[in-house]
């Protein structure tokens, strides 16, 4: 188990005290998202703190679905949330669901009500508004306000048998309208809401509040440890007054939960909030949740990210209390090394130039090793087909060479990666002519003597497996993208291409690095090869 980014010490300081005063024995995590959209690469970086803090100081992480608002939310969301936190590699017991408290919030709710913390406001909604000032003015009590806990009760249980409009009344918190903090002016509670719930169904026509619902959640499962983003921060007095009263009341056990928030991630080029994702998506701006462009786990799954990558990213760019933007190319360092690791090298040719080798016979095949990857001989060698017809790339090749250019051109000399040194004679018809040097090849005892500056890569015509690439490219043109007129115009490419003949039995989701092109993943499905990162960062410059 990967161990939680090292940086956080505010939250590792906060769980190390507690621990040493016996306030919890183990700890308790929750990772809460809302199931109204796919996760993305923020939610990774709450994922991996989340359950990383309990596998290293004993404990769990509760997955948890915070489905208290009815309309917005699906199943496709739930099941797609669930498949990204296990790609992720984390662990967790069933998933659970707010709404499966329901009872418990309503009933906590009329307990409020009765010790004299709730009321039912019947205000209009403009009425509340402008009652509750702003940041520089107080608010003012409604008329309600005063109401009898008996009234609001009865009130309140007509909203829930549905007997009053959306709008009608709302069921708040009474603390102090006065309160400098916002949140503690009779924050709403319950709304009533005649929705259909993609668990409750019909069952209710009233909603808790999230600012309500989230600190029961946590209390009733007995977290210990509730972190959250930082637009958090202000909530966190009613989180404390609520699960107080409720502890007083006897409805909640102590310890009570502590909430501690943390900068949420933000990255260059991309968007991490699921509104503006799901924009992208409903305008067809990309090709649905999982197009290997979006910041989306089920995007980089396609893209070939790693669940490794990830976690190694969240370890270096470590939890703090301030928020930032972190250069994209972070993670995608993060993914290339790796992929490094794990990834064998292939010979693939992308925008495909024929090749001949005049004075080679025809019909002739040779193999040649390859290794599997030049750092890890222990990986071995592979045996890759050489012929009279090979596919080189286009760029490898230029009738007039620009200054500083080394690879073929008329008259000069290239090795063949692996293979021989070719002297190139020139373009006819669309095919690039050559003689070979049959004493040049690779690791036979002559080969030394040829000095040559280029070395290209290739692929063996006749055995070649014919596919399609992908190159992916930022979906943002600029550094911090505010809307669809920032999209990257030119944010794929797809290419022809020719493969060294093993990649056609590449499995899905298998990852490999193509020669000087970057490392790739087999997108089985879409019949496709997609770039998952070029060796280089090419954006820096
Ligand atoms: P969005 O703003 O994209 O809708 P959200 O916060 O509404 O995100 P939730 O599903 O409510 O999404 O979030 C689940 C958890 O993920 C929350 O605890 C939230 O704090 C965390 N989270 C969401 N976005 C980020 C982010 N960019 N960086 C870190 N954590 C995040
Ligand atoms: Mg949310």
């Amino acid at each position: 188990m990967s161990k939680s980014p090292s940086y956080s010490n505010f939250i590792r300081q906060v769980i190390e005290a507690d621990l040493a005063s016996g306030k919890w024995k183990k700890i308790a995590t929750r990772f809460p998202p809302e199931p109204n959209g796919y996760l993305h690469f923020g939610h990774a970086k709450s994922i991996c703190l989340n359950f990383g803090l309990p596998a290293e100081y004993g404990g769990h992480c509760n997955l948890r679905f915070d489905d208290t608002n009815p309309e917005k939310e699906e199943q496709e969301y739930v099941d797609a949330i669930i498949a990204a936190v296990k790609w992720l590699g984390f662990e967790f017991g069933s998933p659970l669901f707010a709404s499966d408290y329901f009872d418990f919030m309503y009933r906590a709710a009329e307990y409020l009500i009765e010790s004299g913390h709730a009321y039912v406001d019947s205000q209009s909604a403009e009425e509340m508004r402008a009652n509750r000032g702003t940041l520089t003015e107080h608010g003012i009590d409604s008329p309600y306000r005063s109401r009898t806990s008996n009234e609001s009760l009865k009130l309140f249980r007509e909203m829930r048998d549905g007997k009053h409009a959306d709008g009608a009344h709302v069921l708040r918190a009474k603390i102090d309208m006065r309160s400098p903090n916002m949140n503690l002016r009779d924050p709403v509670l319950y709304r009533i809401k005649h929705a259909e719930h993609h668990r409750t169904g019909g069952k209710w026509s009233i909603y808790p509040m999230y600012t309500y619902a989230h600190p029961i959640e946590d209390a009733v499962e007995r977290i210990s440890h509730s972190l959250c983003t930082l637009e958090f921060e202000d909530q966190r007095p009613f989180y404390e007054w609520l699960l107080d009263r409720l502890a007083e009341g006897g409805l909640l056990e102590r310890p009570l939960p502590q909430q501690i928030e943390f900068a949420r991630l933000n990255l260059t080029y991309v968007v991490l909030s699921k509104r503006r994702l799901i924009e992208l998506v409903e305008d067809k701006h990309v090709d649905g949740w999982d197009d290997p462009r979006m910041p989306t786990l089920a995007g980089a799954r396609r893209r070939g990210y790693t669940p490794e990558g990830f976690r190694l990213f969240a370890e270096r760019i470590g939890v703090s209390k301030a928020n930032q933007r972190i250069e994209f190319s972070v993670l995608e360092d993060c993914m290339r090394e790796h992929l490094n690791e794990v990834a064998p090298r292939r010979m693939a040719v992308l925008d495909p130039l024929k090749l001949v080798i005049d004075n080679y016979p025809a019909g002739k095949e040779e193999l040649v090793d390859v290794p599997n990857h030049p750092q890890k001989p222990d990986w071995g060698k592979r045996q890759v087909p050489f012929s009279k017809e090979l596919w080189i790339e286009q760029e490898d090749y230029k009738d007039t060479p620009p200054k500083g250019y080394f690879r073929l051109f008329p008259g000069n000399q290239v090795r063949l990666r692996y293979g021989y040194v070719v002297k190139c004679l020139g373009m006819d018809n669309g095919v690039v002519r050559c003689t070979y040097e049959p004493d040049s090849r690779s690791g036979s005892p002559g080969a030394d003597k040829f000095k040559v500056k280029g070395n290209i890569h290739w692929v063996s015509a006749p055995q070649a497996h014919a596919a399609e690439a992908r190159l992916y490219d930022r979906l943002f043109k600029v550094p911090d993208p505010d809307g669809v007129q920032d999209l990257n115009p030119a944010s794929v490419r797809v290419v022809a291409a020719q493969l060294e003949p093993s990649l056609a039995d590449a499995e899905a989701e298998q990852r490999f690095q193509f020669e000087r092109h970057g490392y790739f993943v087999a997108d089985l499905a879409h019949k496709t090869f997609n770039r998952t990162v070029s060796l280089r960062d090419s954006w820096s410059k």
